[in-house]
């Protein structure tokens, strides 16, 4: 089997969705599961809706709902036709009725909880996979909706909750397995799942991949297709940048990094699971469903170029602590680390001295909670708009004069912190966040003017 993700722009109207039904019926026989996202700008939608609500402002909050109710109801008349369809809306209506009373909800108690933002969220999927089911049914597919509920089991860490293997691997023997043996294509949504008590989950933003690949593994897939709106991985972001070349294949490793460090194309997680089972992941267009892509494999193809991509991930903030406690070198750094232990915060790029210590975090994490742990240790500095660039390659640590190339290109830059040689396929640094785009646009002309042609392509 097969699992095929469809991420919003592939899902956002009756059109896209039309399109990716043809694209599923092309590989039937390969035993599709297809994991789809809410349409696009929804989950947006969802987030303002729930702070509105949360505000007490219910009439703003009801009339987005409103809006998205008529999207949904128009998409789904224009698939099914409105003869055919009527215990379908009167499904979807129930849908929207069920979210306008917890938005109702939330403003009578004026307050609005991880766990009920969740279940708000969870709406976008919920009702996408029913149309993208129903309209897969009405091109004459054996299509099964699948509640993710019922699927992928997490924790209560709402709004970021991690899932459990284990549990869901059953879920998914005995609730999708019997569908594929019948011949059925299953449709469930992605970004959602539930508690082992049955409350309504959300992975984190951009999750719908991390769903495909928590799917593609426990079901042991040949191949996990991530279906978004370019034609595969870039060299860099094709907004900074749209000269940006496809990336013909490349490894695990090296796609995870760029993920994680902003290439927002592939969420993070994604590639954990598919390594674990070496499930190779293809990354397509659906707009463009004849373009090869990208391949994600455990080995890639030799490079002659010492870069494979640039990426850029934004919102960072610079904390430097200088101690003054007589901790000792050791001393110091064990205890500032067990701040951010204890906050549960990630730490991205670090450089020490002999009694000072900076390091970057996320912007949306709670600096203020931070701060106050952190100010009993030492003198503290936070500087925020910053961004860290990410160059990933094999081998990096191997090339001689690679550092001197990077700095040289980007000589005019404020570079305020560097970081090589912690793994061997990257080179990071911080800078200002209005320099990103300049930064990488230098980078990617002088790495990228004379590309292997076994790795990167022009289309
Ligand atoms: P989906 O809704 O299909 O999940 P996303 O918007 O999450 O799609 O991801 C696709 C977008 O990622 C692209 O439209 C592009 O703007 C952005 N992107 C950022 N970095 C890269 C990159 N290196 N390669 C391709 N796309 C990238
Ligand atoms: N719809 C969710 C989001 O926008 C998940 C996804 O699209 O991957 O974050
Ligand atoms: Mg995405």
């Amino acid at each position: 089997m097969i699992v095929m993700k469809f991420g919003g722009t592939s899902v956002e109207n009756a059109t896209a969705i039309n399109r990716v039904a043809k694209i599923v019926s092309s590989r039937v026989s390969e035993n599709p599961v297809v994991v789809v996202s809410a349409m696009a700008k929804v989950t947006d939608q969802l987030v303002a809706m729930a702070n509105y609500a949360g505000g007490g402002d219910a009439e703003t909050a009801l009339d987005l709902s409103r809006k998205l109710r008529a999207r949904h109801i128009e998409a789904s008349t224009e698939l099914l036709g409105n003869s055919k369809s009527k215990a379908f809306l009167a499904d979807i209506e129930r849908d929207f009725s069920a979210l306008d009373d917890l938005l109702r909800g939330i403003c009578a108690v004026g307050e609005i909880t991880p766990r009920t933002t969740d279940n708000i969220l969870s709406f976008g999927e919920r009702v996408n996979s029913k149309i993208v089911a129903a309209a897969f049914c009405a091109s004459e597919m054996n299509a099964m909706h699948v509640d993710s509920r019922e699927c992928i089991v997490t924790n209560n860490q709402f709004t970021r909750a991690i899932p459990d293997f284990d549990a869901t691997n059953d879920r998914l023997a005995a609730k999708i397995r019997p569908l594929l043996s019948k011949g059925a294509i299953p449709v469930m949504g992605g970004f959602i799942g539930a508690t082992r008590e049955g409350i309504v989950t959300t992975i984190g933003r951009g999750g719908s991949d991390f769903s495909a690949a928590i799917v593609g593994a426990g079901l042991d897939a040949t191949r996990i297709e991530i279906w978004t709106d370019v034609d595969g991985m870039k060299t860099t972001d094709p907004n900074l940048c749209p000269n940006a070349l496809r990336i013909k294949t490349i490894a695990f490793e090296e796609a995870a990094e760029l993920a994680y460090f902003g290439a927002k194309v592939l969420h993070p997680s994604t590639l954990l699971p598919a390594v674990q089972k070496n499930i190779p992941v293809l990354v397509l267009n659906s707009r463009n469903p004849g373009n090869e892509g990208t391949r994600i494999v455990a080995r890639a193809t030799h490079c002659r170029n010492p870069f494979k991509a640039i990426a850029a991930k934004k919102r960072i903030t610079i904390i430097d602590i200088v101690a003054t406690r007589m901790l000792g070198a050791h001393g110091f750094l064990r205890a500032v680390f067990e701040v951010f232990d204890k906050h549960r915060c990630a730490v991205d790029v670090v450089s020490t001295s002999e009694v000072s210590v900076s390091l970057t975090v996320d912007s949306n994490e709670s600096i203020p909670a931070l701060a106050a742990d952190l100010e009993k240790l030492g003198d503290v500095k936070y500087e925020g708009r910053k961004a860290i660039v990410c160059m990933v390659g094999e081998n990096i640590r191997e090339t001689p004069g690679v550092a001197a190339k990077v700095f040289g290109a980007i000589a005019d830059t404020n570079v305020r912190m560097i970081s090589q040689g912690a793994s061997e396929i990257n080179i990071t640094f911080v800078v200002e966040e209005d320099d990103v785009p300049e930064v990488v646009r230098q980078l990617h002309e002088v790495f990228f003017a004379d590309p292997d042609p076994e790795v990167f392509a022009y289309a």
